[in-house]
């Protein structure tokens, strides 16, 4: 069982540590040689549009990808080679453009929070109006981890937001004084079947994911709508594999916020925390295995190391502390490894993590405890 995975980083390193023992092979294609998910399988070094480079996937039995800005040309050189990618073309063009997205959710009826598009200096004022003050000014497409975002609380905020953003293919939304945020990461298989994992709990700053826990007091309501919201997108989109949807939880309304079609980040604790990793039933989904189950096995906190590994020593002594290297260059901003500390209750956890605090580095020392303190 051969499976090819356009990207090279770090989900694509744990999709093949999760599906070796399935007796699956891995493939990557990264223009980069340094990509790490080559410590665990054959790593082909090459661009996205070149069709050689992708052809080199031709001995692969199932395409999946673990980025979602892979370029359409590269899904249609595939496509034509007749080799499907899953999931498959139209997830990817939905993820790719924040104004689709949103437009989708609202299609299905996942409730969103105001938002506009922008394509003109003009348009903003008219934009500002609708969707009301404080807003965000996103752009449309490749933005992650927070880039290309503009928080608008003021008219002073325009110019400076303008000159970082603007152009023609922008979107505006209202700022969200959410409760918290939260994740719900889902499965489908390619027979329609679906599973959802337990919501993460995510905390970010400066639009990056810095811990996820599960379960962290999210009521039963919350999970089941965000299950149900999780099983339309599924459908709408005929999709196969696992999936994020981003929610912002704000008194009783849950909004959507954006949808990832890939393993996610806010997913990671899923390895020892739940039966069945979303690494491994992503593989499952992709090679029409049986799907496995998404309970919960543990309570888990995430940690994400960003930028550079905290010194691994003492975390490694660190009893239910799981550590999770990538292998990659430190470098500011990047994800370059994450550790789960699990407990057998959350209380216990709560504990756990208070103790690992002085291990943290900022600003998770300083975050941890909004978890700790739940
Ligand atoms: P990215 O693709 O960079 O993850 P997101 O839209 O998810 O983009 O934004 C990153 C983070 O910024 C979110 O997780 C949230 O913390 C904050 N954020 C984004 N949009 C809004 C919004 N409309 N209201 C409140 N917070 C927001
Ligand atoms: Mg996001």
């Amino acid at each position: 069982m051969k499976t090819g995975i356009l990207g090279g980083g770090q989900l694509a390193r744990m999709l093949a540590l999760a599906g070796v023992p399935l007796g699956a092979r891995f493939s990557f294609v990264d223009p980069s040689e340094n990509a790490c998910a080559g410590d665990v399988g054959r790593l082909i070094v090459g661009e996205w549009d070149d069709r050689d480079t992708l052809m080199k996937l031709a001995d692969c039995d199932h395409i999946t990808c673990e980025f979602e800005n892979v370029p359409a040309r590269a899904l249609e050189i595939l496509a034509d080679a007749g080799k499907p990618v899953r999931p498959a073309a139209n997830a990817f063009a939905a993820a790719q453009d924040r104004l689709v997205e949103k437009r989708m959710f609202e299609s299905l009826d996942i409730a969103v929070a105001p938002f506009a598009p922008v394509s003109g200096r003009a348009e903003l004022l008219d934009a500002l109006d609708r969707v009301g003050w404080p807003a965000v000014l996103k752009t449309r497409r490749m933005g992650y981890d927070g880039k290309g975002q503009y928080v608008l609380y003021s008219p002073e905020d325009l110019e400076p937001a303008w000159a970082e953003l603007g152009g023609d293919d922008l979107i505006l939304e209202r700022l969200i004084d959410f409760d918290f945020e939260c994740s719900i990461t889902a499965v489908r298989s390619n027979d329609g079947q679906v599973r959802c994992y337990p919501l993460s709990r995510t905390i970010h700053e400066g639009g990056i994911l810095r811990l996820a826990a599960s379960p962290a007091g999210i009521p039963d309501s919350v999970q089941k709508r965000a299950e149900e919201f999780a099983q339309r997108l599924l459908a709408h989109l005929d999709y196969v594999g696992c999936l994020t949807l981003e929610l912002f939880a704000d008194g009783d309304s849950l909004l959507a916020n954006e949808f990832a079609p890939r393993v996610h980040n806010s997913a990671h604790w899923t390895i020892e925390g739940a039966v069945c990793s979303q690494f491994e039933n992503h593989v499952r989904a992709v090679c029409d295995l049986p799907l496995g189950s998404t309970d919960l096995r543990q309570p888990s906190i995430l940690f994400n190391w960003i930028g550079r590994l905290p010194a691994a020593s003492r975390m490694l002594e660190t009893k239910n502390l799981h550590w999770h290297d990538y292998n990659k260059q430190a470098r500011p901003g990047r994800k370059v490894g994450h550790a789960t500390l699990v407990a057998d209750s959350w209380p216990a956890l709560q504990r756990a993590a208070d103790e690992i605090r002085p291990l943290l580095p900022d600003p998770l020392d300083r975050l941890v405890g909004e978890l700790t303190t739940l």
